[in-house]
């Protein structure tokens, strides 16, 4: 539900990503009844999807899910039950923001940036970390399920949190919850700050945090002192890959854009390696 609800917090479609999107849903034949919306698009393929229906391919190199959500959500449930290959097809596209599907004698590239958002259960059994609740396969079950999950795959997926299960109090007496026109106030204002500080520096406009290149890391989102310290002492401890220092350090930018910072600081790093950490339970469990 989270996921799905993830497209109505994000700034509508500018004219010119309309016009992309409504590109590739015309490719693919999915341009309903010949009507346009400026709704992000939000795709959730089911997890018996193929490499062509994913990343594009087929007799006529038809678009894959990776384009038709392109500017949009892509949205995995159970996400270790997709095929390996499947899954590993989901790299190059992840990185470039565009799929090419090679053919006998050319090639055919569509564009496919997307958010990429996954859910998966921390086991086979779905039950691991629950209070009181060991099972049956043992610490395998949580190991083995995880591990259908590549390491360079799992490297590249920069927020990851436990949802608890939710009680029947909660459902009772639901905390006070924001709407989504707030939150998406807020989503416009960060986007637009990013988009001035990259125009500034000559970069396409609408450029966002995430599409940022390396060699502009270091410097825009450059920590204050006691962040510096931070990452440093968190990257020695945890052994980061160089992909996920700069990752995190991009994510970390995000937060203080959101909260109309200047300066990255170290709550705002803070925040940005918990998410990329595994929870203590999970590892207890595993
Ligand atoms: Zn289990």
């Amino acid at each position: 539900m989270l996921a799905a609800r993830l497209a109505s917090i994000l700034p509508a479609l500018s004219p010119r990503e309309l016009l992309e999107v409504s590109m590739v849903a015309s490719i693919a034949g999915e341009l309903s009844e010949g009507r346009l919306s400026d709704r992000r698009p939000f795709r959730a393929p089911h997890h018996s999807a193929s490499m062509a229906a994913m990343v594009g391919g087929g007799v006529r190199a038809r678009p894959g899910e990776v384009s038709l959500a392109h500017r949009g959500v892509l949205f995995l449930d159970e996400f270790p039950e997709f095929s390996p290959a499947v899954l590993d097809s989901l790299r190059q596209p992840i990185e470039s923001g565009d799929s090419v599907i090679a053919r006998a004698n050319h090639r055919v590239t569509y564009p496919a940036r997307f958010q990429l958002v996954a859910a998966m259960n921390p086991c086979r059994c779905g039950m691991a970390g629950e209070p009181g609740h060991v099972c049956a396969r043992g610490a395998r079950c949580v190991t083995d399920y995880q591990a259908r999950i590549s390491g360079p795959l799992m490297d590249r997926i920069d927020i990851r949190i436990d949802v608890p299960a939710v009680t029947a109090f909660d459902l009772i007496q639901p905390a006070p919850a924001e709407r989504s026109q707030a939150v998406r106030a807020r989503v416009e204002a960060a986007r637009g700050r990013q988009a001035r500080r990259f125009e500034a520096l000559g970069l396409p406009p609408a450029t966002l945090n995430a599409q940022m290149p390396a060699a502009l890391v270091e410097t825009v989102a450059a920590p204050d002192a006691a962040g510096t310290r931070l990452l440093h002492d968190a990257a020695e401890q945890m052994k980061f890959s160089a992909r996920a220092y700069h990752r995190i350090l991009k994510v970390a930018r995000t937060l203080a854009d959101l909260a109309g910072s200047e300066r990255v600081g170290r709550a705002h790093l803070a925040e940005a390696i918990s998410y990329r950490v595994v929870s203590e339970n999970r590892q207890a469990a595993a």
